[in-house]
């Protein structure tokens, strides 16, 4: 239902549980945050708020630069703390945020489960990531291009932003049907369901286009379709109240 992610200077964490809140109007049931520091990615999540979560994160290290935040509305499997996302792949190299709905999961799931693929949820947002890693694993290609090809496998609504423990700077987001919108700050990027979460540290704001591929790589954001065709970023100036 909410994403919120962040990469650059400032610690990821309260950024991202602090926009959560902010999106907390939306409705949910579940929220969570995956944290990538040293090559090591961490998933925390859990059924309930978001007051739940930081509960659950207690006094755990949260140290990091890079990461992504979610809270669910559950559509497949039940609101539980497996259900709740972020989603890790199968090797736990890769981990995802979703909002919205992979029709075909099913398929994709019976497919990626005959190649070895162990699940641990019951969400179409599981085998989103997994199917990435499949198409990234089997044509050795960067983490931007996986995620380009898997759009082109899924039928649905998504705005996904996903990670990976060897992209230390790296946010690779897409989006059809579910709104996406990129914070520009100095060094520093914002992604986020909408403007509320970013409107504190920036006004400048690109909105993700349906079938576009965002990644923001070493400070720089590059936006191709999913087509590969390279997107000059509209930047808007946001005058909103706090
Ligand atoms: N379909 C996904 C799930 O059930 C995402 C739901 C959402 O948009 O929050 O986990």
């Amino acid at each position: 239902c909410g994403i919120v992610a962040y990469v650059g200077q400032r610690e990821a964490c309260p950024i991202i549980l602090k926009g959560l809140k902010r999106l907390e109007y939306r409705g949910y049931d579940s929220a969570g945050v995956a944290l990538l520091s040293d090559g090591n990615l961490n998933v925390f999540k859990k059924k309930g708020k978001v007051a739940d979560l930081e509960t659950h994160i207690g006094e755990q290290n949260t140290s990091s630069h890079i990461g992504i935040g979610h809270t669910r509305w559950a559509t497949h499997g039940e609101p539980n703390d497996a259900n709740a996302h972020p989603h890790y792949s199968s090797s736990k190299k890769i981990a995802i945020i979703h909002n919205g709905i992979i029709e075909n999961y099913a398929a994709l799931k019976q497919h990626l489960i005959n190649k070895g693929y162990e699940f641990h949820s019951d969400t179409d947002s599981e085998v989103f990531v997994n199917l990435i890693e499949d198409i990234r694993e089997n044509n050795n290609v960067s983490l931007a291009e996986a995620v380009r090809l898997a759009l082109h496998e899924v039928v649905g609504a998504y705005a996904i932003v996903v990670i990976s423990h060897d992209s230390p700077s790296q946010l690779v987001a897409a989006r059809k049907g579910s709104p996406l919108v990129i914070g520009i700050g100095q060094g520093e990027y914002f992604l986020a369901s909408d403007a509320t979460p970013i409107i504190e540290y920036t006004n400048e704001v690109v909105y993700l286009n349906d079938f576009e591929i965002a990644v923001i790589r070493d400070g720089h954001l590059d936006i191709r379709t999913k087509e590969d065709v390279a997107q000059t970023p509209y930047i808007q100036k946001l005058e909103l109240e706090l």
